[in-house]
């Protein structure tokens, strides 16, 4: 099966170091692939140019066999809404916005009518075990609540990959577990793909597939399981 995801020998530099230094990652239908690798090592800036956000200064990323440097900005941004959702460690969720809403925002962004939007965010709520929180605002929550808001965010409009970056590294370990069960059980059910960076091996035990990344290059690892 070909990749739906790929990058090959990207390089991106900020500074004298370079933050990668010919990494790559393949992503398959459905799969869920772990990057691992140090603090610094070069996984969120892997993560970033995956996902369209950061364009490295050389090597490739095809998505579905198109080059993401080959697309115009607008399409990128179009692709980033209509095909990937996004986990990140905190701060994601509009404060100003219910819960509920915040499921709803990349529906309505989308042209989904209200009533509907919001419907359907309820039921990933519901989903994510947390229907409770949908008319708190985020900062009234638990931190592991507000994770499964965003979670139920990320899937929401039905994407292709989920991209996660350290989205247990704020919590503790149980609710931690949690979220990575909830997310990758629902990433299955719905046939996403899932890009999880984190430097935790308990975490990345919920992947299909580790990468690792060290001072900006990766290589494949066989898991022991
Ligand atoms: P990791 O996710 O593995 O912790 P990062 O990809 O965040 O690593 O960072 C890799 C290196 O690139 C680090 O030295 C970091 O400080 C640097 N870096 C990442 N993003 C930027 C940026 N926007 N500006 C300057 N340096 C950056
Ligand atoms: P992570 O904890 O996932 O490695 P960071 O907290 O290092 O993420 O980075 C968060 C954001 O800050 C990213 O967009 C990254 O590109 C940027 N960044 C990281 N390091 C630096 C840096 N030294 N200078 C400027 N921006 C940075």
């Amino acid at each position: 099966m070909s990749a739906l995801l790929e990058a090959v020998g990207l390089r991106k530099s900020f500074g004298p170091t370079p933050a990668l230094d010919g990494a790559g990652l393949s992503v398959h239908p459905g799969e869920v692939v772990a990057v691992m690798g140090p603090s610094g090592s070069g996984k969120s800036t892997l993560l970033h140019c995956l996902a369209g956000i950061l364009t490295p200064d050389a090597g490739v990323v095809r998505y579905r066999d198109v080059e993401l440097s080959a697309m115009a900005d607008g399409e990128r941004s179009e692709l980033r809404r209509t095909d990937f959702g996004f986990v990140f460690q905190f701060g994601q969720l509009v404060p100003e916005l219910s819960c509920l809403e915040n499921v709803a925002l990349p529906l309505r962004l989308g042209g989904v009518k209200r009533k509907e939007a919001e419907s359907r965010a309820r039921s990933w709520l519901e989903r994510l075990e947390v229907a409770d929180v949908a008319d708190k605002r985020p900062g009234e929550t638990s931190g592991g609540q507000g994770q499964r808001v965003a979670v139920a965010r990320a899937l929401v409009t039905g994407p292709r990959v989920v991209f996660a970056d350290e989205p247990t590294g704020a919590l503790d370990s149980l609710n931690g577990e949690r979220v990575m069960q909830l997310l990758t059980a629902a990433a299955k059910e719905t046939g996403a793909a899932v890009v999880l960076v984190t430097h935790e091996a308990r975490v990345a035990a919920y992947s299909d597939r580790e990468v690792v990344v060290r001072d900006g290059r990766s290589r494949e690892v066989e898991p022991v399981r």
